[in-house]
Formats: structure tokens, sequence, C-alpha cells
């Protein structure tokens, strides 16, 4: 089947094009060009005259959505997230995990190797974020610090085990004991070591580089203060050119200021969008589960204890809107840092991140407030039914 989108302007991101035309052969992009005066090739027409297509978005460090955790580990659960998270222009994530027992976060993490050889509703998890339980007591946010354990190799080989080989992202404290030899075991294997949860001086944040860091986990949550006698973690992420780093831009977890300083240190080939979402995310005020932490959801703030940060409910096209506001970034450039710059950071490039010929046509639609109002997952309109609405032919 063939399906003809055209729209106001696309970014596949690292192009602009006005008035495009995206044809779509079953499922896959047949090919992308600016409207010429010839006539439309023929086929199911969708006109979104006042609409932006992007790439769909890829988040990489989400831990839930829609009322359900990733940890659940159930077809239902991941059913619901991949649901919600189309219907908010995401189109693949990696299924994040938190600290917790040692047996049950290995439950989880055999019960989504499972799931992701499955066939599920809507985003499609592309792989396991795993967040602890190799993280600094100092700096360990929502995570049970009686659940933190050390780093070592075998204990890394029996949640790689577990995880069939799924684990793509793996965020660690680089001062740990034993954390370089795991963070370059895990590396040799293709894991993409996120340093975080850190209380890391900048000798200890550099050795972490050197074993094989590629990336940082939420920039400025969770990690030493920055200070310009002691920079730390944050003086390694904000100058290393060659170090992708997370951050959340909901305006609760770092302040605008702030991620207008990090666009400027990390730039538009190394930013990247996050949302750090757990179960809350698109729910009511209320108590949701992250893991097996019971966290509070007040306000759009996911809490536990008094104070402390526990996730976010943000979402990633959201993330996207604010980080325009935050720093005055185009939303073409914007754009990349949660589909271009995720999908490079974890080696899918080849896949996901970009509209190009011969892909799937995963597109999301933005309104002319960069709402998203469709998402299309190989083709298909994850919102909209396809009989009605705004298709015409
Ligand atoms: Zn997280």
């Amino acid at each position: 089947m063939r399906t003809v989108l055209t729209a106001s302007r696309l970014f596949t991101p690292d192009r602009i094009l006005d008035r495009p035309v995206v044809v779509v052969e079953d499922g896959v992009i047949a090919s992308l060009a600016s409207q010429s005066h010839s006539e439309l090739p023929p086929g199911r027409h969708v006109e979104l005259p006042e609409s932006t297509l992007i790439p769909a978005l890829f988040d990489v460090h989400i831990h839930g959505s829609g009322g359900h955790d990733v940890m659940e580990a159930t077809g239902t659960a991941l059913n619901h997230i991949g649901s919600f998270l189309a219907r908010r222009g995401v189109g693949a994530y990696c299924a994040t995990t938190v600290t917790a027992p040692l047996d049950s976060l290995l439950r989880s993490l055999t019960g989504l190797a499972q799931l992701l050889r499955s066939p599920l509703d809507g985003a499609r998890p592309v792989g396991i974020h795993l967040e602890g339980p190799f993280l600094s007591p100092h700096k360990r946010g929502a995570h049970a610090e009686s659940q933190l354990l050390e780093p070592s190799v075998a204990l890394f080989d029996r949640l790689w085990q577990a995880a069939e080989a799924n684990i793509r992202v793996m965020t660690i404290a680089p001062e740990l004991p034993g954390a370089e030899e795991t963070i370059a075991h895990a590396a040799k294997l293709g894991v993409r070591v996120s340093l975080g949860h850190s209380d890391a001086d900048a000798h200890a944040a550099r050795r972490g580089v050197l074993a094989g860091a590629v990336t940082a986990t939420h920039t400025f949550n969770a990690m030493r203060r920055f200070d310009h006698r002691d920079p730390g973690l944050l003086g390694e992420v904000l100058t290393n050119d060659n170090l992708f780093a997370e951050i959340i831009s909901d305006g609760l977890h770092v302040a605008p200021t702030i991620v207008r300083l990090f666009w400027k240190a990390k730039g538009s080939e190394r930013a990247l969008l996050v949302t750090d979402a757990m179960a809350g995310t698109g729910m009511p005020d209320g108590s949701y589960w992250l893991g097996e932490l019971e966290v509070r959801v007040k306000n759009g703030r996911a809490i536990i204890g008094e104070e402390t940060l526990a996730g976010s409910t943000l979402t990633l096209d959201r993330a996207v809107r604010n980080f325009v506001d935050f720093t005055g970034a185009s939303l073409a450039e914007s754009v990349a840092l949660a589909t271009r710059n995720p999908a490079r950071m974890i080696g899918l490039d080849a896949e996901i991140g970009t509209l190009t010929p011969g892909r799937s046509a995963d597109i999301a639609v933005l309104s002319p407030k960069n709402e998203v109002i469709e998402t299309f997952l190989a083709g298909e309109p994850q919102l909209v039914p396809s009989t009605q609405g705004y298709l015409n032919g």
C-alpha cells in the first residue's frame, strides 16, 4: 500500500524541506522531496498543510508512563507504555530500570529480554538502560541505598545474561571500586556506558571516560556540585567534546539558565534530550511505582520523601518545546537532540532517528504550536483512526 504525506515543512532533521511530499510504501519511506508542480503520485493522500514532519522521537532514559513501569516487565505494561509514548510522538525508547533487590532486577531484565522479541503496541523498546545498581550512595537520588552494589565484571555478566545481551546503556559512577574494569568490559560488549549518579572528582571522571564511557546521565542531576576549583564529573561532561550528555529539560530538574549553559557546552552534535519519565507521566496526581519505590506525584513533580525528585512526568515532545524556549535553539536543532543524536549515541543511526528513504516510516507530526497531532510508526497512524480526520483520497 502507498501513502503520500504532504505538509508545510519537514526536518530530516539535518535538512529542512518546505512543502514536503513523503511517499510511504508498505511502511517504508520510498521517497522524500519538496512538492513540485507535477501531480502527486497516486495512493492514499494524507494532507497536513499546517504541520511539520519530524522523525519519531527516541528516548534513551525512560522508566514508564501512563500508569506503568518497565520493571513490571509484562506485555500489558509495555503495551500501555508504548501506546502512550506513540501518542506523544515517540517511536523508540530504552526501557530504563532502577536499583532494586538483585533478584527483582534480574527478574525484570529476564522479562524485558523476552518482551523485546515480542510484537508490542506503539513505541518500540530497542534495548535496556540499566540505571543502577552501580551508583554512588552519595548521589543516589531516589535509588534505594541498601540495594546499591559495587560494580564488578562478574556481577555485570549476571545482569547481561539475564538481559540476554539487551543492555544498550548502563549508568555507572566511575569512582566506585571496580568501576573501571566494569566500564571497560561493558564497553567492549557494545554497551554505551553513561557516567552518572556520581560524586566523582575530575580525575575519576576522566578515568571513566578513558575506560570507555561515551555519555552522561541526566547532566547536573545526581552529580557532584560544580565548583570552579573542584569541577568534578560535570567539568569533564561539559568540556569533553566527544561525550554525549543527557539533560532533563522540564524546568524542574535543571533551571532554564543551566539548560542554556548545557546547550552552549554540548552543542548540536552531543546534547541528548531525555525524559527520565516514570509511571505517573500522563496520569493524575497520586502514588505510582518506580521499580519497587513508591513515588508521589503532585502537580507534575514526582518525589520520594520530602523533596527528592524521583524521575519526571515529562514527555519528550514537551522536552523539545521547552528546549526551544529555554535556549533559543531552533526547532530543527532541538528535534535532532531527541532523534538523530540519541540514535547516534546508541549506534542505531542506520535504522532510526532520521527521515531517510529506505527506512521505516516513523514520523511525528507537529502542529503550528509544535504539539504532536499524529505519529506514524511503520506508516501506521497511532492517534487518528485512518478512516477519518485529515485523510483524503
Ligand atoms: Zn532515571
